[in-house]
């Protein structure tokens, strides 16, 4: 399952273990991840392209994420998904890194920065959901985050998904398309939601929900691993040539 931003009410409140905040005075660094995260397109990233995938197994330790009848636990199939995944990318020539290996549960700032820390890279955060028919596969990508920049330029920690929306939703778009080719009954497009681990993340961005821990038996969920790992990376190769990005400072895309 994929976690929401919190209520309205709280989205100005910082999340544990960070300080982000919309305010222009709280981007200067505080140390940790928190604070800020440089303008996404330095000249570093721009001369790179796209070479990385970062692959997100959602959940984990004491967090399972969505749990089935059957004792299945999403935290634990979504590490044996992201195992074919990152084989598929690998094929493709991708690099590719993981925000767990086993069964942490690192934070949602956490698994960002690791993503943030890239140049040229995407994110996909895996996840199994307790809803939907089973059998298909939802793409999500962040819903609209108005764009906040201090004076410095840089974009608030809790911001730094804004200018990576229509990246996100390009690719969100082709991977969920090679997905439906795959597994009839999935939508057309990537939805739009609002996700959590999505928000902090500097990069394009999506998460893949796969339907669901409601099966009865583990292997109808296990015999989707290959078509959701093929359908991740040919989306990734097949989003390259989009991810361009201006090599002159204020064209963003
Ligand atoms: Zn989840």
């Amino acid at each position: 399952m994929v976690s929401p931003f919190p209520a309205p009410s709280q989205i100005q409140q910082p999340a544990a273990g960070a300080t982000p905040s919309a305010s222009p005075s709280a981007t200067s660094s505080q140390g940790g991840v928190s604070g800020s995260v440089a303008s996404p397109f330095g000249a570093q990233a721009q001369q790179a392209g796209l070479s990385i995938v970062v692959l997100d197994p959602a959940h984990g330790g004491t967090d399972p994420g969505a749990r089935g009848t059957g004792g299945i636990r999403e935290s634990e199939i979504v590490l044996d998904f992201v195992i074919q995944v990152r084989r598929a990318l690998e094929l493709q020539g991708f690099q590719v890194v993981q925000t767990r290996q086993g069964n942490e549960n690192p934070s949602f700032d956490d698994r960002s920065a690791t993503a943030n820390a890239q140049r040229g890279a995407v994110f996909v955060s895996l996840h199994i959901s307790s809803t939907g028919l089973p059998g298909t596969v939802r793409v999500y990508v962040n819903s609209d985050l108005p764009p906040v920049a201090d004076s410095n330029g840089l974009i608030p920690w809790d911001r730094a998904q804004a200018p990576f929306l229509g990246l996100s939703k390009t690719f969100g778009d082709l991977v969920q398309g090679f997905l439906t080719q795959r597994f009839k009954g999935s939508p057309d497009a990537a939805q739009t939601a609002s996700v959590r681990q999505l928000r902090t993340t500097a990069a394009p961005a999506i998460a893949v929900e796969i339907s669901s821990v409601t099966v009865e038996d583990r292997a109808d969920l296990d015999r989707m691993a290959p078509g959701v790992a093929d359908a991740v990376a040919r989306g990734a190769a097949a989003f390259k040539p989009s991810y361009v990005v201006a090599n002159s400072p204020g064209a963003l895309p």
